[in-house]
């Protein structure tokens, strides 16, 4: 997927359709994640921990439980009249990605 630099994009500040810079973001940064979630528990350690290894079946492409083999891509946008940031909660899937210039 190629995105050029530069779009022209509704900015929630300004209310109205102004230019532009699109940048890519690591992660969606938006919510930390929990550390009471499943694979961030004591006991998974546990599990892990010693002979015998991990209780779950591996994520990898072409199994039975296939991961994924596409990334997600995170986005911001910087509007060049306010200077202020926003960005699209949702990221996209793609293979390849590239910011045109
Ligand atoms: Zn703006």
């Amino acid at each position: 997927m190629k995105v050029p630099q530069h779009i022209k994009r509704y900015c929630p500040v300004c209310k109205k359709h102004t230019l532009q810079k699109v940048e890519r973001i690591k992660t969606s940064g938006r919510r930390k994640t929990s550390s009471l979630k499943a694979g961030s528990r004591y006991r998974l350690e546990k599990l892990h921990k010693g002979y015998g290894g991990s209780p779950y079946p591996k994520m990898e492409h072409g199994s039975k439980y296939g991961a994924k083999t596409t990334q997600k891509i995170f986005l911001r946008f910087k509007c060049s009249e306010c200077g202020k940031y926003n960005q699209i909660d949702k990221g996209i899937r793609a293979k390849k990605f590239e910011i045109i210039k």
